[in-house]
């Protein structure tokens, strides 16, 4: 009897270890702001959800934006983790992941660019940016000042221009941007673009960046997805369509002309030895020809990661219960004080509570005071931040589902069904994620029975939205496709030692700040419009939503880890039950007439 009480006091001990060495430094919610990594066990409890957690959103996964490095960081985990969990990869191909077609696009260092047969020093005097295509081929191409960028008044016309390389000054007071730049490169808004019958732009803005931002520009960091090709603005109403012109502007998007970026230095190369300051619009120069190696390369900036606990069942494993959450949020930005930012968004959210979720007026917002003087004494010096962490959005759906699939790869006895385990990437960016996986399963949509998506759980608080609190959970749509999930969802709930008090308000448009079309806000819509019934767990939203603020310190563990075991329960309740019918009371997909 004693050696066993000894021996659960130094377990409880080992256990703990990882949080009370960080305990003293705990902020008013009790939560350190630091966690370190640690093996997670099978239970779903606050302690494994603040390893997970303080390490998904933690600064180093750069806000985890899609189509970014930090994105594959964040899935690079999870994935992981589903492998120490011994959970089947469902991607593509054997893995985990399902790849979305996030492209890097640069110039390869052996491009070329020769005036009158003399090569102009690539990486130094002359660049080409990458844009979402490779350009048109340049060949003995005459340069012509087309004038300044952006200022049509000081430009040469579209005839002029055309089939040559275009010399453009910059912008005047505009900075030149070092690295890379958003696709299509130039400068200012696409407008009726009087070049794009060029051979090439060439903006004489290099100048001002040092070599290792000109590098930069053909070292992406950003992936994007191929966009479609937008033909020119649609004519007026009953206005004749010039279809000659709309066709010569989809050739044009297709085959864009080469966006460069040059010296001054080799701006008077291009323009036969002449400085560019003495000449006029329409000056003309020699004859280029350029090689540029355009290359694409898939990244692994935008996956979706799938994993699958196959059924226990074998009338009933080959379907799926399938519970997700989303692996992205949006990245980084300027930084900022963020305890300052906290202080101001708990101002924010105090007042709009006392204020029926209006939005304060630019007046109202004047008037906020933030006092520091307690902030101060705790850290004396600002702690700047620059990275939307996404703690709650997504960061505790995620996590909360990756604590799912432990639980349940621990159960002796798996659910009849099989659950399967999705992260979908660019919820962000439009539910990109969600959208391809429902265009391309790896398992048949029809075999799915449910889908339970998970987008913010780990807030809720009293002092974060009327109604919130211990046992707050917004519930959206689960009656919508089938009246047997929702009622699932409730006799599951029942069954809690304590019960969650289940909200539906957000069923029906609200009119909070902030709180609009939630319903179509998040991943579970595009299952739902396939017609798979979706039910979705949601907190609420709160001051630090989409902020720097939505950090890992701040969210609701204890509240979290109820409404986390009590999706566990859900998801293997519904892969044990009646598979629910699609008796919905607004079903996102009219029922297929019985053939
Ligand atoms: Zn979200």
């Amino acid at each position: 009897m004693r050696s066993t009480r000894l021996l659960a006091g130094l377990l409880s001990v080992l256990l703990l270890t990882p949080l009370l060495l960080s305990a003293q430094g705990v902020n008013r919610y009790g939560n350190p702001s630091r966690v370190r990594p640690a093996p997670t066990t099978s239970a779903i409890n606050i302690r494994d959800l603040q390893i997970r957690l303080y390490q998904f959103a933690d600064d180093s996964m750069q806000g985890r934006q899609v189509g970014r490095y930090g994105n594959k960081k964040g899935t690079d985990y999870i994935a992981a983790e589903l492998k120490r969990l011994g959970i089947q990869p469902a991607g593509e191909n054997g893995t985990y992941f399902q790849t979305l077609p996030y492209l890097l696009r640069r110039f390869e260092p052996s491009s070329r660019v020769a005036v009158n047969g003399n090569p102009l020093a690539w990486n130094d005097e002359v660049v080409a940016v990458p844009g979402q295509r490779a350009p048109r081929p340049i060949q003995d191409a005459p340069v012509i000042l087309g004038g300044t960028a952006g200022d049509t008044t000081t430009q040469i016309t579209a005839a002029q221009a055309a089939g040559k390389v275009v010399i453009l000054l910059p912008a005047p007071g505009r900075r030149a941007a070092g690295g890379p730049v958003a696709f299509g490169g130039r400068m200012g808004a696409p407008g009726p673009d009087r070049f794009a019958d060029a051979a090439a732009v060439a903006t004489v803005d290099l100048d001002e960046l040092t070599s290792a931002q000109r590098r930069a520009i053909n070292e992406p960091t950003v992936a994007t997805q191929l966009a479609a090709v937008r033909g020119p603005a649609a004519a007026p109403q009953g206005a004749a369509v010039d279809s000659l012109a709309m066709l010569k502007a989809q050739m044009a998007a297709l085959n864009p002309a080469a966006q460069l970026r040059i010296t001054r230095a080799a701006a008077a190369k291009l323009l036969g030895g002449v400085p560019i300051e003495g000449l006029a619009a329409g000056a003309t120069g020699g004859l280029v020809n350029a090689s540029l190696h355009f290359t694409s390369v898939q990244s692994e900036f935008g996956r979706n990661v799938i994993g699958v606990i196959p059924g226990s069942d074998p009338a009933l494993r080959h379907e799926y219960v399938a519970i997700g959450a989303h692996n992205d949020h949006v990245g980084f930005t300027t930084p900022v004080d963020k305890d300052s930012l906290k202080a101001f968004n708990d101002l924010l959210m105090a007042w709009m509570l006392k204020n029926e979720m209006r939005q304060p007026t630019i007046e109202v917002l004047g008037q906020f005071t933030v006092n520091m003087d307690s902030v101060r004494k705790v850290h004396p010096v600002a702690r700047l931040d620059s990275i939307n962490n996404g703690a709650d959005d997504d960061g505790s759906g995620s996590m909360g589902v990756l604590e799912v699939a432990e639980a349940i790869a621990a159960l002796p006895v798996k659910p009849k069904r099989s659950t399967l385990f999705i992260w979908h990437t660019g919820e962000e960016g439009g539910l990109v994620g969600s959208a391809y996986f429902v265009r391309h399963p790896t398992v048949s949509l029809d075999l799915i029975v449910a889908t339970i998506n998970v987008d913010m759980i780990g807030r809720g608080r009293a002092e974060d939205l009327p109604g919130g609190g211990d046992d707050f959970v917004g519930v959206i749509g689960s009656y919508f496709d089938s009246k047997d999930l929702g009622d699932q969802v409730k006799t599951t709930n029942a069954k809690q030692g304590k019960p969650l008090a289940l909200d539906y308000k957000f069923d029906d448009p609200i009119a909070w700040a902030g709180y609009n079309n939630l319903y179509g806000r998040s991943d579970h819509i595009n299952y739902a419009r396939q017609g798979v019934p979706i039910a979705f767990f949601f907190t609420g939203l709160h001051g630090d939503y989409h902020q720097r603020s939505d950090e890992a310190e701040f969210i609701d563990y204890p509240h979290y880890a109820r409404i986390t075991n009590f999706l566990k329960d859900l998801t293997v309740d519904v892969g044990n039950g009646p598979r629910p019918k699609l008796n919905g009371t607004k079903p996102a997909r009219a029922p297929r007439p019985i053939s």
